[in-house]
């Protein structure tokens, strides 16, 4: 080991720096949650699918109503993506969510459109896991951490070709919900919010982990759709990730999304955010 990599004398010193937090979020816009939940009581179910086990389903949802996502039948994870329904180059932003909300989200926190957008896209307003809190080892529920499972990854580690992972759900919902081609609508498909998965990072090596989720059916996570939203929602094949995902192996289950719309004038004085207001001039 050379000097310049020796430990310095003051080297507990630097590390017992305090942390401060990278993005303050006491000036985000706060959504008004109090008329969100008064607009719900009104609100009417208007659609329903049913996500098959290690399959992924496409919905909508237009700005001013909800939607829910809820454990069926057994524990069961699951990969959100979302697009604005009138542009999907507009799609949720884990990374930027992650830097503002933390690395896992409850009600009252939102999902973020990418830039140049950077807008709230979903807020959530209901989450019958907020209970859980973070764990011993670190762990919490619904994160903005983790990628999706995808093929590339397994066959990059493991040489195998498996074709029900969620980045491959993902892509089959969409393109079969917009009419493109399976490669036109790959790159579409984004880093997702982690539904019901229990997930942190290990304290000694900072490794990703998962482990087996709280949920139990009846369990839901409850969205209000900010601007026009497509979503594609993916059954994990991992099952409740407690061991292994991207094969047949977990026991795997469905997951439910319902969309239900507020009776007219419910929510008056709501009104769907602008894309950000950087004038995107970069400096010339
Ligand atoms: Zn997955």
């Amino acid at each position: 080991m050379s000097d310049l990599h020796k430990p310095p004398l003051d080297a507990e010193d630097r590390r017992a720096v305090a942390p401060v937090i990278c993005y303050p979020n006491e000036t985000l816009p706060v959504p008004q949650i109090d008329l969100y939940r008064s607009a719900r009581a009104t609100a009417q179910k208007v659609d329903e699918v049913l996500v098959p086990p290690r399959d992924a389903c496409s919905f909508r949802v237009p700005a001013g109503q909800f939607f829910r996502i809820s454990s069926v039948e057994g524990s069961q994870v699951g990969d959100l993506n979302l697009w604005n329904a009138n542009n999907l180059s507009e799609r949720f932003y884990s990374g930027k969510t992650r830097a503002l909300h933390g690395t896992h989200i409850t009600t009252g926190e939102r999902m973020w459109t990418a830039f140049p957008y950077l807008r709230p896209m979903a807020t959530i307003t209901e989450d019958t896991l907020g209970w859980y809190g973070i764990d011993a080892f670190g762990g919490s529920v619904h994160d903005v951490i983790g990628t999706r499972c995808d093929p590339y990854t397994g066959n990059l580690l493991a040489g195998s070709q498996y074709h029900y992972c969620c980045h491959s759900n993902l892509t089959r919902a969409l393109a079969d919900a917009t009419g493109m081609s399976l490669a036109e609508a790959e790159p579409f498909v984004h880093d997702v919010l982690n539904v019901f998965m229990c997930t942190g990072f290990t304290r000694d090596t900072g490794q990703y982990f998962m482990k087996a989720s709280p949920v139990r059916p009846g369990d839901y996570l409850e969205f209000f759709a900010e601007i026009d939203l497509l979503g594609a929602l993916s059954a994990c094949p991992g099952g409740d990730c407690s061991s292994e995902h991207s094969s047949d192996t977990a026991a795997c289950y469905p997951l439910k999304v319902e969309v239900f719309a507020p009776a007219d004038g419910a929510l008056d004085g709501w009104q769907s955010p602008e894309p950000n207001g950087y004038d995107q001039s970069h400096g010339r």
